[in-house]
């Protein structure tokens, strides 16, 4: 018999959190032409790999994300709609994968520009240049914009390129600054340029749908875990798409004063039993996660005890006196607890476990 930890892939979950987000955006541009959605399935679909993603994500207008191979495998596995490259090409050999594979790619400095000018693609290149609206992590700033939105539309001109859009990235839209500041750049930087426009991520799109534009962005909200710290996946209707289970493969009783795992950092107050779970960070659970971390232990809640090792980790049986080797264990999602909990309580964010699962980690794709 394997470990018994597995992932378990929720196909409807993926399909039902695309549908919520695309709710709210449907909601705000009741009038206009709706907007159409990027699924962001970028690191390994977060961890929740590609193929079944584009499966999860059959009813959405086009995926984005940053790695070619990525790409390729869309279309490997039937996806024909748009393709959008978050950070563009590397290196001007790219270019070819582009041209055979139909991706749309984001153009967000200088030296993609230069190799967009030795490009001679057999199908224009439909591209989204990328402003620099606060985050100072990609785009060009509001200075040289206008320069390189010229540059490209010559390229049009020229048959190298096809659609030529505008798009931009917000730091701080589940944040209490909001996105007002960026939002206004982005408008008087491109006010009266043609050609569509692509803003939100999921915070964005959950809570400013109205600002959305022709293409939103959502990642995280799609998988079922909330970009926000002050509202949860369940208070936005998301569902989680992944549930981390596994099972309990020894079980000690400790005497006060007994002391658990390596480094020995937590000890009994009084007698007590203690479960060992087949899950450790080599499986993606984060290390860091303390003490008191909720985990589901028979379908009742209790908390990780102690350091977390490679491969096992520890719970406390108290609150289910009954469990014994073989008990079902949920890590996160599902029975309640939320892989946001869990990344709160270890200091993190859902993003991050959801990317750290290994691939060691068997994976059940599931209705
Ligand atoms: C990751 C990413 C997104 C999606 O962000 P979420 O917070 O997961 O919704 C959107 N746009 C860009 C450019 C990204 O890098």
């Amino acid at each position: 018999m394997p470990r018994p930890i597995s992932a378990h892939i929720s196909r409807s979950a993926l399909s039902h959190n695309l549908d919520v987000v695309r709710r709210r955006l449907r909601t705000a541009h009741a009038a206009g032409q709706p907007t159409k959605v990027w699924a962001v399935i970028k690191a390994n679909a977060y961890g929740h790999g590609i193929e079944r993603a584009v499966a999860g994500f059959a009813g959405a207008d086009g995926l984005a994300m940053l790695d070619l191979a990525e790409a390729v495998r869309c279309r490997d596995a039937g996806w024909s709609g748009p393709i959008l490259l978050l950070e563009g090409i590397f290196e001007p050999a790219d270019i070819d994968v582009v041209g055979q594979y139909r991706l749309t790619v984001a153009v967000h400095h200088a030296d993609q520009l230069a190799m967009l000018h030795q490009a001679r693609p057999a199908v224009p290149i439909d591209v989204f240049l990328k402003l620099n609206s606060g985050m100072n992590r990609l785009g060009f700033t509001p200075d040289a914009y206008r320069a390189a939105h010229r540059e490209l539309l010559s390229l049009q001109a020229a048959g190298t390129l096809g659609l030529v859009g505008h798009m931009t990235h917000f730091s701080t839209a589940d944040t209490e600054e909001g996105i007002a500041a960026q939002m206004a750049l982005f408008e008087r930087t491109t006010g009266g340029l043609a050609g569509p426009v692509s803003l939100c991520n999921s915070a964005a799109s959950l809570r400013y749908p109205e600002v959305a534009g022709d293409w939103a962005r959502p990642g995280i909200a799609l998988y079922g875990a909330s970009p926000f710290a002050d509202e949860s996946a369940q208070e936005l209707g998301l569902r989680p798409a992944m549930a981390l289970r596994s099972r309990l493969i020894g079980t000690q009783t400790l005497r006060t004063g007994d002391a658990v795992g390596y480094g020995g950092t937590y000890r009994a107050e009084a007698p007590m039993r203690i479960g060992v779970v087949a899950c450790g960070y080599a499986d993606g659970y984060p290390r860091h996660a303390p003490t008191g971390t909720p985990v589901v232990v028979a379908g009742t809640r209790t908390r990780l005890l102690g350091r977390v090792s490679m491969d096992m980790l520890a719970v406390d049986l108290s609150p289910v006196p009954q469990a014994q080797v073989g008990a079902p264990v949920t890590l996160w999602g599902d029975e309640g607890l939320s892989v946001d909990e869990v990344a709160t309580a270890a200091g993190t964010i859902g993003y991050e476990l959801l990317c750290a699962v290994a691939p060691r980690v068997p994976v059940r794709f599931e209705e």
